[in-house]
Protein backbone atom coordinates (compact mmCIF):
# COMPACT_ATOMS: atom_id res chain seq x y z
CA UNK A 1 0.00 0.00 0.00
CA UNK A 2 1.16 3.60 -0.95
CA UNK A 3 0.46 6.60 1.65
CA UNK A 4 1.27 9.39 -0.97
CA UNK A 5 -2.00 11.50 0.45
CA UNK A 6 -1.37 10.37 4.08
CA UNK A 7 0.71 14.00 4.61
CA UNK A 8 -2.53 16.16 5.92
CA UNK A 9 -3.24 17.91 8.76
CA UNK A 10 -7.51 17.95 8.08
CA UNK A 11 -8.67 15.94 10.98
CA UNK A 12 -11.00 14.04 8.51
CA UNK A 13 -8.75 12.66 6.48
CA UNK A 14 -6.37 11.63 9.15
CA UNK A 15 -9.42 9.95 10.55
CA UNK A 16 -9.55 7.87 7.63
CA UNK A 17 -5.82 7.04 7.60
CA UNK A 18 -6.31 5.82 11.28
CA UNK A 19 -9.31 3.55 10.20
CA UNK A 20 -7.25 2.41 6.78
CA UNK A 21 -4.74 1.18 9.78
CA UNK A 22 -7.48 -0.25 11.56
CA UNK A 23 -6.80 1.89 14.74
CA UNK A 24 -9.92 3.56 16.38
CA UNK A 25 -9.61 7.19 15.42
CA UNK A 26 -10.38 9.07 18.99
CA UNK A 27 -9.59 12.42 19.45
CA UNK A 28 -6.59 12.22 21.16
CA UNK A 29 -4.79 9.97 18.59
CA UNK A 30 -6.40 12.08 15.99
CA UNK A 31 -4.42 14.81 17.69
CA UNK A 32 -1.31 13.09 17.73
CA UNK A 33 -1.64 12.05 14.25
CA UNK A 34 -1.85 15.63 13.36
CA UNK A 35 1.21 16.63 14.28
CA UNK A 36 3.01 13.37 12.86
CA UNK A 37 1.33 13.33 9.43
CA UNK A 38 1.84 17.30 9.17
CA UNK A 39 4.41 15.95 6.63
CA UNK A 40 7.62 13.73 6.11
CA UNK A 41 9.15 13.95 9.12
CA UNK A 42 10.93 12.92 12.30
CA UNK A 43 10.09 13.39 16.07
CA UNK A 44 11.11 12.17 19.07
CA UNK A 45 8.24 11.41 21.69
CA UNK A 46 8.99 14.65 23.91
CA UNK A 47 8.59 16.95 20.46
CA UNK A 48 4.98 15.44 19.71
CA UNK A 49 4.79 15.80 23.54
CA UNK A 50 4.86 19.47 23.63
CA UNK A 51 3.60 20.14 20.12
CA UNK A 52 -0.03 18.45 20.99
CA UNK A 53 -0.43 19.97 24.22
CA UNK A 54 0.03 23.43 22.62
CA UNK A 55 -3.65 23.72 22.69
CA UNK A 56 -5.99 23.32 25.45
CA UNK A 57 -7.11 19.80 26.12
CA UNK A 58 -3.87 18.01 27.77
CA UNK A 59 -3.13 14.69 26.34
CA UNK A 60 -0.69 12.72 28.98
CA UNK A 61 2.72 11.51 28.25
CA UNK A 62 1.80 8.03 28.91
CA UNK A 63 -1.03 8.31 26.40
CA UNK A 64 1.56 9.84 23.47
CA UNK A 65 3.68 6.89 24.19
CA UNK A 66 1.50 4.20 23.67
CA UNK A 67 0.23 5.98 21.20
CA UNK A 68 3.08 6.41 19.33
CA UNK A 69 3.46 2.65 19.88
CA UNK A 70 0.59 1.62 18.51
CA UNK A 71 0.97 3.38 15.52
CA UNK A 72 4.63 1.81 14.60
CA UNK A 73 2.45 -1.31 15.55
CA UNK A 74 -0.05 -0.69 12.76
CA UNK A 75 2.68 0.45 10.02
CA UNK A 76 1.31 4.05 10.12
CA UNK A 77 4.63 5.55 11.06
CA UNK A 78 8.16 4.21 11.64
CA UNK A 79 10.55 3.97 14.55
CA UNK A 80 14.17 4.82 14.02
CA UNK A 81 16.56 3.93 17.11
CA UNK A 82 19.69 5.81 17.12
CA UNK A 83 20.49 4.77 20.81
CA UNK A 84 18.40 3.61 23.53
CA UNK A 85 17.77 6.69 24.73
CA UNK A 86 16.80 8.76 21.39
CA UNK A 87 14.29 7.39 19.55
CA UNK A 88 12.68 9.09 16.19
CA UNK A 89 9.10 8.84 15.08
CA UNK A 90 9.24 9.05 11.40
CA UNK A 91 5.97 9.72 9.50
CA UNK A 92 7.77 8.62 6.20
CA UNK A 93 7.10 4.64 5.81
CA UNK A 94 8.53 4.12 2.81
CA UNK A 95 12.06 1.92 2.54
CA UNK A 96 14.83 4.58 3.44
CA UNK A 97 17.81 5.60 5.18
CA UNK A 98 18.83 8.04 7.21
CA UNK A 99 21.65 10.46 8.07
CA UNK A 100 22.47 11.81 11.55
CA UNK A 101 24.45 14.54 12.78
CA UNK A 102 25.57 13.93 15.99
CA UNK A 103 26.33 17.23 16.55
CA UNK A 104 22.95 18.54 15.95
CA UNK A 105 20.85 15.53 16.61
CA UNK A 106 18.90 16.05 13.55
CA UNK A 107 17.93 13.05 11.69
CA UNK A 108 17.96 13.18 7.88
CA UNK A 109 16.27 11.34 4.79
CA UNK A 110 18.62 9.46 2.11
CA UNK A 111 16.33 8.09 -0.68
CA UNK A 112 16.07 4.26 -0.56
CA UNK A 113 17.54 4.75 -4.86
CA UNK A 114 20.78 6.66 -3.18
CA UNK A 115 21.75 3.73 -1.00
CA UNK A 116 23.01 0.81 -2.51
CA UNK A 117 23.37 -1.87 0.32
CA UNK A 118 26.15 -4.11 -1.73
CA UNK A 119 26.26 -7.19 0.33
CA UNK A 120 23.84 -8.69 2.99
CA UNK A 121 24.81 -11.15 5.42
CA UNK A 122 23.46 -14.73 5.34
CA UNK A 123 20.52 -14.00 7.69
CA UNK A 124 20.26 -15.80 10.58
CA UNK A 125 18.56 -19.59 10.75
CA UNK A 126 14.82 -19.40 10.14
CA UNK A 127 14.59 -15.98 9.51
CA UNK A 128 13.18 -13.39 6.61
CA UNK A 129 13.99 -10.26 5.60
CA UNK A 130 11.97 -7.29 6.33
CA UNK A 131 14.01 -4.38 6.01
CA UNK A 132 17.55 -3.00 5.53
CA UNK A 133 17.18 0.14 7.96
CA UNK A 134 21.19 1.92 7.65
CA UNK A 135 21.75 5.21 10.21
CA UNK A 136 25.10 7.11 8.98
CA UNK A 137 26.20 9.15 11.70
CA UNK A 138 28.14 12.40 10.88
CA UNK A 139 29.21 15.35 12.83
CA UNK A 140 29.98 18.92 11.87
CA UNK A 141 33.37 19.39 10.14
CA UNK A 142 35.02 21.67 12.88
ZN1 LIG B 1 13.13 9.20 7.64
Amino acid sequence: MKFDTKYTSDRNQIKHVLENHNIRPTSQRIDIARVLLAKPQHLSAEEIFSQVNKKDDLVSKATVYNTLNLFVDEDLIKQVLIDSSYVFYDSNTEPHHHFYNEDTGLLQDIDDQEMLVRATPKLPKDTVLTGIDVVIRVKNQS
